[in-house]
């Protein structure tokens, strides 16, 4: 790999890049070819501790004195950096996630986008005058909350800070972000930036380490008055506890099972690339995957015969290849993946499609997109998260029983329905159990300016679009007598 603009191997904290207290590394490995790309910090408790002490100091110092439109300007600063530094970005994330490169600019075009989505928005989040008695005056004022922590996987590291950190320093928090171990790279790129950009040292700091390490004392650490997190539903659950003995709010963004429900009077050319791209899109390592494919009767060995044709022509190869899908994350993951596909096997289901793995370097963690036709809904294939490029397609006949499957995972994320009749459109919009339904579109162009987030085991709380500055902030309500 050529020389990056910052050291990979460091924590960023106070405006300094420097050594972790431990003084021991971790190694982060290329998925496209299992070699080692670079050696990162193994951040532990007493680099968060620093960490949140600079934080907190920013927010006494310059951080804290800015007025919301000075702040906007930074990310501004910051977004236009971002956009310059998009192929750069695109090539870490190629070498650190797997991903192909056409996807990581997407991300750090989205990275970019936020930025400049929470930049103009700092200035225009407000309290309100309340009419209350007479002889009172009383309104409502929104404040940061102080230090904020954000734990990020590896799966959308540009994204999920662009949403998660963006908002929380619009707000006026200062950030201490703990990226994941399998994939920091982009984090550190995005500290690089906040300096060029001329944040003030401390309101973003950067600690690579362990989940159990890093990420275990930064969701317990006293100083921080809000965690932001993205991850597994398990980990959640971990932090929710470890936040509540400070009773400090979280925002849980975890995994999905989410359904595309196609009925027969779709207009099936439209839906299609959707139906497919949403489940191998960053080779189904995406939280809002479609792994969930419901199909009415009268339509489902169309749309099945139609997909398993794309599963046929997907090219997977490198990320720096460029190709339609590249590796998953880690050997770990592509065992779990494997495990799902040979259980497929092994349950006598039907596989209506399997991409081909040609010429794609040994050491890689590759497995084969499937595409698995006719499985019931109740299926372990069809009720767990399976964060790999297999999708589930799942007959119904009407929307009673379209409901049902769909709203039987314990998960409810996204839901995208496919339909030219506008009152069934309305009437699954309001019955479907999850934070986001899309219709006869699914993920709307990375809906920045969306709200999202889950229920059940998807998680709670809101990122994305005006609804993350309310989430990063708290609302104090002044009553003043006067007379
Ligand atoms: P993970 O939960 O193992 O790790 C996520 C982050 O949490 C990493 O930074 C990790 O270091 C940290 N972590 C791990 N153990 C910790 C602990 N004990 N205390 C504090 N932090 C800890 O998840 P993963 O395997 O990296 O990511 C895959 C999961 O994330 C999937 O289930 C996926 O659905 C979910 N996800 C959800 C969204 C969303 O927006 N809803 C987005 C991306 C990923």
């Amino acid at each position: 790999m050529n020389a990056l603009p910052f050291p990979t191997h460091e924590v960023f904290i106070a405006g300094v890049w420097r050594a972790c207290a431990s003084g021991e590394t971790l190694p982060l490995l290329n998925p496209s070819d299992g070699t080692l790309l670079a050696p990162i910090a193994r951040g532990g408790a007493a680099d968060i501790d620093a960490a949140v002490a600079a934080a907190q100091a920013a927010l006494d110092a310059d951080w804290g004195r800015l007025t919301a439109a000075e702040r906007g300007r930074l990310l501004l600063k910051m977004s236009a950096l971002v956009l310059e530094q998009a192929d750069q970005l695109a090539q870490l994330e190629a070498l650190d996630v797997g991903k192909p490169l056409k996807q990581g600019r997407a991300d750090a075009v989205a990275l970019a986008r936020y930025l400049e989505f929470y930049g103009g928005a700092a200035d225009k989040v407000h309290g309100e005058t309340i009419p209350f008695a007479n002889g009172y005056t009383a309104f409502t004022l929104r404040e940061p909350h102080g230090v904020t922590g954000h734990i990020v996987p590896w799966n959308y590291p540009m994204q999920i800070i662009g949403r998660s950190v963006g908002a929380a320093l619009a707000m006026g928090n200062a950030c201490v972000l703990k990226p994941a171990e399998e994939a920091c790279l982009t984090a550190l790129a995005f500290a690089r930036i906040a300096q060029q950009a001329g944040l003030p040292a401390g309101a973003l700091n950067v600690v690579p380490g362990l989940g159990e390490e890093a990420g275990a004392a930064l969701s317990a650490h006293p100083g921080v008055r809000h965690v932001s997190f993205t991850g597994s539903v398990a980990v959640g659950a971990l932090i929710q506890a470890a936040a509540a003995k400070n009773a400090v709010p979280v925002t849980l963004e975890l995994g999905g099972k989410s359904p595309q429900i196609v009925f027969a009077d779709a207009d099936l050319d439209a839906a299609l690339p959707f139906l497919v791209n949403a489940g191998i899109q960053n080779a189904g390592q995406t939280c809002s995957a479609a792994s969930r494919i419901l199909v009415e009767r009268a339509v489902f060995d169309t749309v099945v015969a139609r997909m398993a044709e794309r599963y046929r022509a997907l090219r997977v190869g490198p990320a720096t290849a460029d190709l339609d899908i590249g590796p998953v994350i880690s050997a770990r993951q592509r065992d779990v993946v494997q495990g799902y596909i040979d259980l497929v096997q092994a349950s006598g289901l039907q596989v209506a499609a399997q991409a081909t793995l040609a010429d794609v370097p040994a050491g890689g963690f590759y497995v084969r997109p499937t595409l698995v036709a006719g499985v019931p809904g109740g299926h372990r294939i069809a009720q767990e998260e399976i964060f790999g490029p297999v999708q589930a397609v799942i007959p119904f006949d009407g929307e009673a029983e379209a409901v049902a499957i769909a709203n039987g995972t314990a998960f409810g994320l996204v839901a995208g329905v496919w339909t030219r009749d506008g009152s069934r459109a309305l009437r699954m919009a309001r019955k479907l159990h999850c934070g986001q339904v899309f219709v006869n579109n699914y993920g709307a162009g990375g809906g920045i300016e969306l709200p999202f987030g889950g229920v059940k085991h998807s998680g709670h709380g809101r990122e994305k679009g005006f609804e993350a500055l309310y989430g990063f902030s708290s609302l104090k309500t002044v009553a003043i007598k006067h007379d």
